[in-house]
């Protein structure tokens, strides 16, 4: 079955029959004095930021592609292109938020998330559990659905870089009968508004309404 609500984790790729998938993101900034600094949706007090064409959000950039990965519905570039000038400094939380919505539409939800930070300052250990609060209030799940791990990168002669990877686990929000269900009740509502378009341009003479698109495009691209 083609269509129905299943995107990016679309029919025809087998996922119909999993009940868990996993994701995987990886992202990394340069250090960069005189910008504020912002890990894991909070800003934190430090000498240098990270460099980005967003806040540098090194985490929740590594988040937002786990979340992607996880329904194979692309990446963080592919819905937020760098050049892009409506994503200068931009809260890397709307980049998280897409990423959830992408998930939802796909039929799943996080079962948890696990990140690791590998940079050298600021000591994160202090501010891990206030950090996993917010990154939880932002995915809209509990903090211990939320892992924030960090080292120091021994021997990668990367002193002046944040890196960060993080996988997720995602489980299906409804069983496959029910979302094939949804799916065919979804089809034969198209069908009745395709007739009445019909009925009604052949009434009033006006032109056949076009399908709606899933989702505006022209926002995010
Ligand atoms: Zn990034």
């Amino acid at each position: 079955m083609s269509g129905g609500i299943a995107r990016g984790a679309g029919s025809g790729t087998g996922t119909e029959n999993m009940d868990t998938r996993i994701g995987f993101g990886f992202d990394s900034h340069e250090f960069k004095p005189g910008v504020p600094l912002r890990i894991g949706g909070m800003t934190i007090d430090h000498p240098e930021g990270l460099a980005g064409h967003s806040d540098g959000d090194v985490l929740l950039h590594a988040v937002t592609d786990a979340l992607l990965g996880a329904v194979a519905a692309g990446d963080i570039g592919s819905f937020f292109p760098p050049g892009d000038p409506r994503w200068k400094d931009a809260d890397s939380a709307i980049f998280l938020k897409l990423a959830l919505e992408e998930l939802q539409h796909a039929g799943y939800r996080i079962a948890n998330v696990d990140t690791t930070l590998v940079l050298v300052a600021p000591k994160i250990a202090p501010i891990a559990g206030e950090m996993r609060a917010r990154i939880a209030d932002l995915l809209g799940v509990e903090i211990d659905q939320v892992s924030v791990k960090a080292k120091t990168p021994e021997g990668l002669n990367l002193d002046h870089v944040a890196q960060c990877h993080a996988v997720a686990l995602v489980e299906r929000t409804a069983e496959p009968d029910d979302l094939k269900s949804m799916s065919a009740v979804i089809e034969s509502e198209r069908q009745i508004e395709d007739v009445v378009d019909d009925l009604l341009s052949s009434v009033h003479g006006t032109q056949k309404k076009r399908p709606a698109p899933v989702y505006d495009t022209e926002d995010i691209t």
